[in-house]
């Protein structure tokens, strides 16, 4: 049972297209068995997916969409339509266990909806066996049946299942209108901005860091890094060494510490703090004495450090080193 659908297909934001080609087929009437819809986490697929199954079995649609009003999107709306179904990984996959009590539930006659509709959340989580009996409902499809499958690794499902879908595109969302959805779920307009350039597009992304407190904290952790290395002597460096390696969050502090840098570059380059990340306090950095030199060595000196933190190496050993080139290029010019 899905949880509640108060969207249409018309609400959703920045999927043009999708929603377009969406439409159209409702409209003509020509809905296929099966859908793929691919894209980026956080974009609006399962958003999408769940409107369509919505406007699928509305007895009153409005151009192709769902009215909102009768029984059937009432019933959507309340979180009980006994014909859309969810399926989503339990654990870290979908089990061939859920894939045979669908296959049950789709086997028999709708209840009052026009179509049974199945959303496949991660279809990509599939086992082997899933997968098959996945296959064999694409292959021979209960009449009056929709599947959509939703996936940001489409490349992970079977050939055989990919090329029995419609595929829909979902595309990273733009951050003028990620700015937009970030206030009006309250995120102040600074922090929007700043969150709207980390998020890569999508809303799901942007709004999980806007509700980590620790993200933005290791923010100001970063640079409190950077201006204290501007001052440091060769002792002081090492004891920072020392601090870092104990940071729980030390590949998000990096990070953000690679993004000052970026930011310096950009604003070097460009003159301007349009595409500054860290815009809310930039004040700071300018303010900063002492902080030249060339900062693109030490963009790569950082971004090689984060990579070789993964690999199995003395922590403090890379950090110190890490920490004596950074102070070394913001001596070079
Ligand atoms: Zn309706």
């Amino acid at each position: 049972m899905p949880n509640k659908i108060r969207i249409k297909l018309k609400e959703i934001r920045g999927q043009d297209l999708a929603v377009q080609q969406l439409l159209q087929a409702l409209q003509s009437g020509k809905v296929p068995h099966a859908y793929l819809f691919l894209g980026p986490d956080g974009v609006g697929k399962e958003t999408a997916a769940k409107a369509l199954a919505r406007a699928l079995n509305c007895t009153n649609p409005v151009g192709g969409d769902a009215c909102g009003m009768c029984l059937s999107c009432r019933r959507a709306a309340e979180g009980n339509h006994p014909d859309i179904h969810v399926l989503a990984p339990q654990g870290s996959v979908i089990k061939i266990d859920q894939v045979r009590e669908l296959q049950r539930q789709v086997g028999f006659s709708r209840y009052e909806g026009k179509y049974q509709v199945v959303l496949f959340l991660e279809a990509d989580r599939m086992k082997e066996e899933a997968a098959n009996a996945l296959l064999k409902l694409l292959e021979e499809p209960p009449e009056n049946t929709v599947l959509i499958l939703i996936s940001a690794k489409p490349a992970a499902l079977l050939q055989t299942i990919q090329s029995r879908c419609v595929p829909v595109r979902f595309v990273p969302l733009s951050p003028s209108l990620l700015v937009e959805l970030l206030v009006a779920r309250g995120t102040t307009a600074d922090q929007a901005e700043l969150l709207s350039g980390m998020a890569g597009g999508s809303i799901g992304q942007a709004l999980a860091l806007a509700g980590d407190a620790r993200y933005m904290e290791a923010r100001d952790q970063a640079l409190d890094y950077l201006e204290r290395l501007t001052r440091a002597d060769a002792y002081q460096l090492l004891s920072m060494a020392a601090e870092l390696e104990q940071q729980e969050d030390l590949a998000t502090v990096l990070d953000w510490m690679a993004r000052w840098y970026r930011d310096i570059l950009v604003w070097q380059q460009m003159g301007s703090e349009r595409l500054i990340l860290n815009r809310d306090c930039w004040d700071r950095v300018q303010g900063l004495k002492g902080w030249g030199g060339n900062h693109a060595l030490a963009l790569k000196e950082i971004l090689l450090t984060r990579r070789r933190l993964q690999e199995n190496v003395n922590k403090r050993l890379v950090l110190e080193a890490m920490l004596l080139r950074l102070k070394r290029a913001g001596r070079d010019s």
